[in-house]
């Protein structure tokens, strides 16, 4: 007999409620001191001067693009291996991705790919530390540097982490956070942008607000009338629940990324010896804050394998998913730009290996223990029903 383990499982205590019920008694919903607070959290952790918290990881990167003023015309290198959000946002300001294929160790872009995909259209990269990984992120920061095109670090996956002693979400001109559920820390439903540039805080306050000067404004300024004549505001606004919630998880923050670090060792001691699966690698001097748990399967496995592999870690009630298939190869972005699987081979190839293990701190050994049984289980079968 076994019970259910799911992918993912938020790690709330009585300190989050009790933050959430306080909110909720105290008659302030929206805008208030939670949110301040949650912000300054955050900033402080990424070493940012700004936080401007928001209702999703995705409202954040359209308001950053948004910030910087991207729009039609111009072009965003973006990565083909990654959460689709981190493409999506470059088509909602009219602007067109350029995907840039994975490295096959990190699953982060790959820098050289880069470089050579840059044009005089080029307006921003957007750098994914993908599952939390944020190997690269410096590199990416160098380039940056080097053409003069503002960096965005979508640190959605990497709260926490560090390369060297720089903390993710210090690199490039804005990082965001996003607090889903399945997050290092959660909201519920959230995100961040943080910077250090007031010009582009002010911006992305206002825009979360329906376009409003923000409180720092200045009446008359420049930037003001710039809004007024140019840009549509959005409601994209994080309630004070949302917030209290947001600041009990970042007071525990630590704590949460150590146990997620413990479980990730299980994993990696349990299956590092078997030569049918590749485990997450982890460069020297960074730090990994792990988001998920990923393993990929030799060449011998097909991705119909791969899949069949899910279903009966399914069927035992494990939670898995086949984290990312390549974002350009999705229907909307092969429809729309007539992307090939030979595009992307890396990002192909990865993609339809890969296998996400249940993952989330409160796990027990025991139940990692029972993962990677039923995991190898599943492996011998479909490849003993195959040969
Ligand atoms: C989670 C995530 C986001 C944001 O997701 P939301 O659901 O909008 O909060 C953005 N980019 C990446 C890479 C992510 O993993």
């Amino acid at each position: 007999m076994t019970s259910a383990i799911p992918l993912s499982f938020p790690d709330i205590t009585d300190a989050e409620i009790q933050a959430v019920v306080r909110t909720l008694r105290s008659g302030r919903l929206s805008i208030g001191q939670e949110q301040e607070e949650f912000e300054r959290l955050v900033a402080l952790r990424a070493h940012r001067s700004y936080g401007i918290a928001v209702n999703s990881g995705t409202s954040a990167l359209h308001l950053t693009l948004l910030a910087l003023g991207i729009g039609p015309g111009d072009e965003v290198i973006t990565p083909a291996f990654s959460f689709v959000a981190s493409a999506n946002c470059v088509e909602y300001v009219g602007a067109k991705p350029v995907f840039v294929d994975c490295d096959p160790r990190t699953l982060n872009m790959k820098t050289s790919e880069v470089d050579r995909k840059i044009t005089e259209k080029t307006k921003a990269i957007i750098g994914v530390e993908v599952f939390g990984n944020p190997s690269g992120m410096d590199q990416l920061a160098a380039l940056s540097t080097k053409y003069e095109i503002p960096l965005i670090e979508d640190a959605c996956e990497a709260l926490g982490g560090r390369v060297g002693n720089e903390p993710v979400g210090a690199f490039g001109r804005i990082a965001v956070f996003g607090f889903y559920p399945n997050k290092q820390i959660t909201t519920g439903e959230g995100g961040m942008i943080v910077t250090d540039d007031d010009h582009i805080a002010d911006i992305c306050r206002s825009l979360r607000n329906h376009g409003r000067p923000s409180e720092t404004m200045e009446a008359g300024s420049g930037m003001g009338s710039w809004l007024d004549h140019q840009q549509l505001g959005f409601n994209y606004r994080m309630s004070e629940i949302a917030a209290a919630l947001g600041v009990a998880q970042m007071r525990r923050l630590d704590e949460l990324i150590d146990a997620r670090q413990t479980i990730a060792e299980a994993y990696t001691r349990r299956l590092m010896g078997n030569p049918e699966l590749i485990i997450p690698s982890v460069e020297p001097n960074t730090h990994m804050s792990w988001f998920v748990y990923v393993v990929r399967l030799s060449d011998h496995f097909t991705p119909d394998d791969r899949d069949e592999i899910i279903a009966g870690l399914r069927r035992h009630e494990l939670g898995t998913s086949n984290y990312f298939p390549p974002i350009p190869l999705m229907n909307y972005y092969r429809r729309k730009y007539g992307f090939g699987v030979d595009d992307f081979p890396i990002a192909h190839s990865v993609g339809g290996r890969t296998i996400a293990l249940p993952f989330f701190s409160r796990m027990t050994e025991r139940e990692v223990d029972l993962v990677c049984q039923t995991l190898e289980l599943m492996m011998t079968r479909v490849r003993f029903v195959r040969d």
